[in-house]
């Protein structure tokens, strides 16, 4: 099937709510341009060169989302032009992101990202040090120019689709003790804070079931990566 089709597929499926950020990392332009033709206007990528000749290349109206492992001396060059950086894992990431979007007369709307899975190598914050974090700081003062929209998250690479379903679960419930702790005391609210980026091309179906209302699909648009 080709990308068109398939994007088209992926669309009708999801429920009115659901957004779908198209994995177009490791894809040539034409494969985006392919799914920009077919109506996709948001398109997640995970390498700051890759992203920046993608946006200098590509329609001028394509939402680029950061879905990647960022490294702070990397912020400025996607700081011009990034629609969401969701992948936000460190205190420190969120400070050099505060500098460039200044320097930049920007706001930056971003994700935090929770750890929720078993594996060790996936990043993202841990949940109870997050929590600490922000009961701790004053998110207004601290990071003007930073707007933090919800979370994201990956679940475990598994075929137990228990597991997997648990794994969001418990995401949902730290999620909702967020919205209830930390972030109403400083006035955030659940429309503001309001993206919950869950789901892959494996588990995008239980994800929606437990209340993604964010899909990241690469493979099962785009076809195999080369990694
Ligand atoms: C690559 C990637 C995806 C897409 O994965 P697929 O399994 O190809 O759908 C989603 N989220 C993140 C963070 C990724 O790195």
């Amino acid at each position: 099937m080709q990308v068109a089709e398939r994007i088209k597929e992926v669309r009708s499926e999801l429920p009115e709510g659901v957004t779908l950020c198209a994995v177009s990392k490791y894809h040539p332009i034409e494969a985006v341009k392919e799914a920009y033709d077919a109506g996709q206007r948001i398109f997640g990528e995970s390498r700051e060169q890759e992203v920046r000749l993608k946006w200098e290349t590509l329609p001028q109206d394509i939402e680029w989302h950061f879905i990647g492992h960022l490294q702070t001396n990397k912020v400025k060059y996607i700081a011009p032009f990034i629609s969401l950086i969701q992948s936000v894992d460190s205190e420190r990431l969120l400070d050099e992101i505060q500098k460039q979007a200044a320097k930049n007369s920007r706001i930056i709307d971003v994700l935090l990202e929770v750890h929720i899975a078993q594996e060790e190598s996936k990043s993202g914050f841990n949940p109870d040090e997050l929590t600490q974090l922000l009961a701790s700081v004053n998110i207004g003062q601290r990071w003007p120019n930073v707007n933090l929209k919800g979370i994201m998250a990956m679940a475990t690479f598994t075929d137990d689709e228990t597991q997997i379903r648990s794994e969001f679960r418990r995401l949902m419930s730290y999620y909702r003790q967020l919205l209830e702790g930390p972030l109403a005391q400083q006035g955030i609210t659940a429309e503001q804070f309001a993206i919950r980026s869950f789901g892959m091309s494996e588990d995008y179906k239980i994800a929606i079931d437990e209340g993604s209302n964010m899909v990241r699909i690469g493979s099962h648009i785009f076809g195999e990566r080369e990694y």
